[in-house]
């Protein structure tokens, strides 16, 4: 069975245990390459999923959240490198903030523009949706279980794609390790995937504390990295396509190129 690895980031962000920089993400962006991995992107993963399309041979996803804009420069280059493009999930919220006053120089500004962003379609990077305040959808559904509070959020969000990118977005990453019934069903009425991440062996759902793999439905124990079972952390045709994975680099899981090789081999 066609395993996917997926990996995911925020950009940049030298701080904290496992930090981020342009050398560390080439030194496993590297890895994918020397075993000659392709990235794919959400379109290709729907032509496999409805069984209409073939991947190539070691399909991998680089996917992103959040439109900083080392995601523009650092981020987009060491994957171009590469010959890899990386699949984005923009929340809106930052982008009207950004506009809503007077540019700032670009050493000060850390939010991407959009023609940044046009840039990244452009070498083909695939844009989705990601909401336009980020709200905790564990703790939303609790507060709005109409889902009104959230469908306002993902219809601005798509709008203001749709205004200033010209692209409606098909694809949908929660927002942090939060979910919700109510979310799931929004989100199927307008996209195509929704998209988790693993960064522990736990979910926020519905307003309380669950295992992922159960979320997920994969049977087995959490491992002992910290991360829930194998199984849980590819893409494969038997994922949900609105409970995808992603694999987190600034964690433990995934960080050191040993344990990122070790997560590529085992799609093999
Ligand atoms: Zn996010």
């Amino acid at each position: 069975m066609v395993r996917i690895p997926i990996t995911m980031c925020h950009g940049i962000n030298p701080n904290g245990d496992y930090p981020l920089t342009a050398e560390h993400l080439e030194k496993l962006v590297k890895i994918a390459a020397e075993m000659n991995f392709s990235s794919i992107n959400y379109d290709q993963l729907s032509q496999w999923f409805r069984g209409e399309g073939k991947l190539p041979s070691r399909p991998i996803m680089f996917d992103f959240d959040h439109p900083v804009k080392s995601m523009r420069y650092e981020m987009h280059d060491v994957l171009a490198k590469y010959g890899y493009s990386g699949n984005l999930f923009i929340n809106t919220g930052p982008l009207d903030e950004l506009y809503s006053k007077s540019m700032p120089p670009p050493h000060l500004r850390e939010i991407m523009t959009f023609d940044e962003i046009g840039q990244l379609m452009e070498s083909g990077w695939h844009i989705g949706a990601h909401t336009v305040t980020h709200p905790n959808l564990s703790q939303l559904s609790l507060e709005d279980p109409s889902g009104e509070k959230l469908r306002a959020e993902l219809e601005q969000c798509d709008e203001t794609l749709k205004k200033h990118l010209g692209i409606t977005p098909q694809d949908f990453a929660f927002t942090g390790t939060s979910w919700s019934q109510i979310a799931e069903r929004e989100v199927k009425r307008r996209y195509r995937f929704g998209r988790l991440w693993i960064v522990g062996t736990e979910y926020q759902v519905d307003g309380e504390t669950m295992r992922y793999a159960d979320l997920v439905g994969v049977d087995g124990l959490d491992e002992a990295d910290g991360g829930p079972p194998m199984a849980a952390r590819y893409i494969t045709k038997n994922s949900h396509p609105y409970r995808l994975p992603s694999m987190e680099i600034q964690r433990s899981l995934i960080y050191a190129p040993d344990a990122f090789r070790r997560y590529l081999e085992g799609a093999l």
